[in-house]
Parts: structure tokens; C-alpha cells; sequence
């Protein structure tokens, strides 16, 4: 039996599937320009003798329908035996949860309403998970499905955390508030880093740093999110590829008075022409380290911006947690970049924080600690698994739901037979 995990996007489908046994990867993809006529397929997967193989294909996909047959086609083809049986579950990853969802839970008409009903709070985002779920039940009815909110782990921020200062009425009919993001990925690595240290999960107090394209920073108290850098939307917080992360709020106002934009242009501009790609015009941090390395002046800039901001969130966690077992960099920039684990560090001996040279270049990937013998903070990194998370909480909620099944189906039977007895 497998679990296949889903994170559906509004042009993209990426997917992995578990053994259930060991949660081992079987085989995961990504399907992108969907809706276009060269929809492109790559489909790895763990062949019988333990190595990955891959198959590329491309064809016209219409839509996310067309785009999972065309997964269960090809993976057919490519493993003994097709992905779509042998279902154990299905876990989807929807972004928006709001406040309706702190735990994953089984998808069922109400829940699907309701996933449908946050729209408007991830207009990018939801519409495409949605998709993704209703194809998936047509496609394998008698499958449970559940759904995994980026949004739910955040859901223990306190008021003063997730409250905005504005009018409270806001909150109360509009739903403005700081929900946060990336919960999966938080969630993985503060897991990790509890079973690495040797702390139990709910004595653990982190700053856990997930920079990738996306990036978010999260304060966790005893196992729990206290605040979060994202925020009614993943727009707020850090600079990311292309979002701006903290802003004024003036800019909007500013912007849409001085060169007459619409709402709609300067939405675009901070979330896809801002960050490291509106600073020097790319987000690959890997091409803005080696251009900052040979001069390039703007190249040098957003590489000083972005860690600056996360050094920001490292001192302002830090202040909000009191005390801090460890600091986790994940992501792709989290886990591969020295030296935006180093310049985001720099200058915080005095709360403790120390990285070594030495083991903060040292190429390895797996869980490793990077703090100097002298640091009384823990530097970790930890490579994220957000699919494996989704697979680890889906399994979880259909176990609990069986129990709770088979706690009914016991309790019947034993009123069935002291009705009988009467
Ligand atoms: P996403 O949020 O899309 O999942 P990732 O977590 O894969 O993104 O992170 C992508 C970022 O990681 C890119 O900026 C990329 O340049 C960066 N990255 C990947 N490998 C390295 C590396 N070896 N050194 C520095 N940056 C890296």
C-alpha cells in the first residue's frame, strides 16, 4: 500500500508516493505548463534494483484532470504496476486553512465547501488545490483524501502575534489577520531537530529559517508556532526570489498616486518582480553569489539585504522566545548557502550565536550542526521534506479516524449484545 501526496498548483502538479511501510519514496514528479501545449512530465522513481530511474515526456495537457491521467499513464508504464492502485490514502497539501483548520483533516463535501469558501484569502493558490482534490476523488473514489494546510501549525500564535493593528472590525468581518505559512516544512525540520538533539519535542524552543524561493521564518515555544514572518498572505516577512517581504504600507498608496498603477500592477510587482529578482534581477541565489563574488554591485546588495532581514528575524525571535535550544536553516538556500548561514549569523555572539567556518562550509546533506564550540545556541541545518510530512500527518489522521471507527463499531456491538442479552 502507498500514500500519494499531491501539491497541485494553478499551472504545475508535483506528487510523491510513500511506502506505507517505512515511508520509503517510491516515486515523485512534476507535471508544469499545465493548460499549454507542451505540458512537461518528469517522472522519477526507485526501480527494482534501488536505483532512481527518470522518463521526460511532453504533450499538450488541457487541464489538471488530462494532467493526472497523463501522470498515471506514465508512471504505469514506467513502474510494474500503476500509481493508482494499491491506495492507501492521498494527501493533498492546500495552502490556505484560515482559522476553520488547525489539524489535517478528511476531505468530505463540507470540508471541500469550506476549503473553497478561504479563496478569496489565497486567491493564487486555493483554486488549484481544489482542483486537484476533486480530481483525485474522481479518480479514485473509494480513496480517502485528506488535507494538509500550510496554514495549520501557525495556528498557535498568540493574539498578539497574529493581530494586526488595525481596526478590529477588520478581523472580525474581513478575516485580516497574520495566518502564516510553510507549515509543513517548520513542522518537519522542528521535528528533526527535536529528534537530533535529544529534546522532547514539546521542551524545544527554535527559530526555524525555511529559505527557498518562498522564505518564512518561525518563533517555536515548546513545540509550538508563536509567531511567523508570513502573514495574511506569503508576501510579508523576509525578501524572497520575487516577493518583497516587510513593506510599508504607504508603498502601495505611494506607488498607485505617482505612476498610476492598478491595484492589480502593484500586486504583481511585489509578489513577482520584487525581492532578489527586482534588486539584481535574478532569484537563483546561487548566480547572485558568484556575480556578488566578482563584483557585481547589485548582486552584492540583495545578498547583504536578504541576510540582513533574516538576522532582523533571528534577533527579533530571539526576544520573543527568551530562550533558544537551536536555529534551523532548511530550504534551498537554508541548506546550500554558507554564506547566507554565515552573514545571516554575524554579529550575534553577544545572544550567543556562533557559527564555525569550518563546519558551516563543510559539504555534507544531511542534519548537521554548524555552531563554534563556544556558541550556547545550536546551528543546525536540516533538509526539508514537506511531502514526507504530508505522508507522516495523513497516515496519522486515517489511523485516528479508524480508532475512532472501531471504538464505535466496538461500542455498537457491545450494545448490540446487551440489547440481545435483554
Ligand atoms: P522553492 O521555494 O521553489 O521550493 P527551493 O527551496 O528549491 O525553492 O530553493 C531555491 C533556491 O535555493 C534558489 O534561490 C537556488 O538558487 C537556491 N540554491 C539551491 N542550491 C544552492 C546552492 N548550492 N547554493 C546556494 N543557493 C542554492
Amino acid at each position: 500500500m502507498r500514500v500519494i501526496v499531491i501539491n497541485s498548483g494553478s499551472s504545475s502538479i508535483k506528487y510523491e508516493t510513500f511506502d506505507l511501510n517505512g515511508l520509503s519514496s517510491a516515486s515523485k514528479g512534476i507535471l508544469e505548463r499545465v493548460g499549454t501545449p507542451d505540458s512537461r512530465l518528469k517522472h522519477r522513481w526507485l526501480s527494482s534494483s534501488g536505483t532512481w530511474k527518470e522518463i521526460v515526456e511532453t504533450r499538450p495537457v488541457a487541464d489538471h484532470r488530462e494532467g493526472f491521467s497523463f501522470i498515471f499513464e506514465v508512471s504505469s508504464r514506467a513502474q510494474s504496476g500503476s500509481m493508482e492502485t494499491e491506495v492507501f490514502a492521498v494527501g493533498h497539501r492546500v495552502v490556505h486553512g484560515g482559522e476553520k483548520f488547525r489539524e489535517p483533516v478528511i476531505i468530505d463535501d463540507t470540508v471541500l465547501r469550506t476549503i473553497e469558501e478561504l479563496i478569496p484569502l489565497a486567491p493564487l493558490h486555493n483554486p488549484a488545490n481544489v482542483r486537484g482534490i476533486k480530481v483525485m476523488q474522481d479518480l479514485l473514489p473509494r480513496v480517502r483524501q485528506v488535507a494538509v494546510f500550510d496554514t495549520a501549525f501557525h495556528q498557535t500564535m498568540p493574539p498578539m502575534a497574529f493581530h494586526y493593528a488595525l481596526p478590529y472590525d477588520l478581523y472580525q468581518s474581513a478575516g485580516v489577520r497574520r495566518y502564516g505559512f510553510h507549515g509543513s516544512s517548520h513542522q518537519y525540520v522542528a521535528k528533526e531537530a527535536s529528534r537530533y538533539l535529544g529534546i522532547p519535542f514539546d521542551k524545544l524552543n527554535l527559530i526555524t529559517l525555511h529559505l527557498g524561493n518562498g522564505a518564512s521564518a518561525t518563533a517555536i515555544e515548546k513545540g509550538k508556532s508563536v509567531d511567523t514572518s508570513m502573514g495574511l498572505t506569503p508576501l510579508e516577512g523576509l525578501i524572497m526570489g520575487t516577493r518583497c517581504g516587510d513593506l510599508d504600507p504607504a508603498v502601495h498608496f505611494y506607488l498607485a498616486r505617482k505612476t498610476g498603477r492598478s491595484f492589480e500592477e502593484i500586486e504583481d510587482i511585489l509578489n513577482r518582480e520584487s525581492g532578489l529578482t527586482g534588486i539584481c534581477g535574478t532569484n537563483d541565489m546561487r548566480d547572485i553569489q558568484s556575480r556578488a563574488n566578482g563584483g557585481d554591485a547589485q548582486a552584492a546588495l540583495a545578498l547583504e539585504m536578504f541576510c540582513y532581514r533574516v538576522k532582523k528575524y533571528i534577533g527579533a525571535y530571539y526576544a520573543a522566545l527568551g530562550s533558544v535550544d537551536a536555529i534551523v536553516f532548511t530550504g534551498g538556500i537554508g541548506e546550500n548557502s554558507a554564506i547566507v548561514r554565515n552573514k545571516s549569523c554575524e554579529g550575534l555572539a553577544g545572544i550567543g550565536i556562533i557559527p564555525d567556518v569550518r563546519r558551516n562550509n563543510a559539504a555534507d546533506n544531511g542534519v548537521r550542526e554548524i555552531q563554534a564550540e563556544n556558541s550556547r545556541v545550536k546551528i543546525l541545518v536540516i533538509p526539508t521534506d514537506e511531502e514526507r510530512e504530508i505522508a507522516k500527518q495523513t497516515i496519522e489522521v486515517i489511523e485516528i479516524e479508524n480508532r475512532k471507527d472501531s471504538t464505535i463499531g466496538d461500542t455498537m456491538s457491545s450494545h448490540k449484545e446487551h440489547n440481545d442479552r435483554k
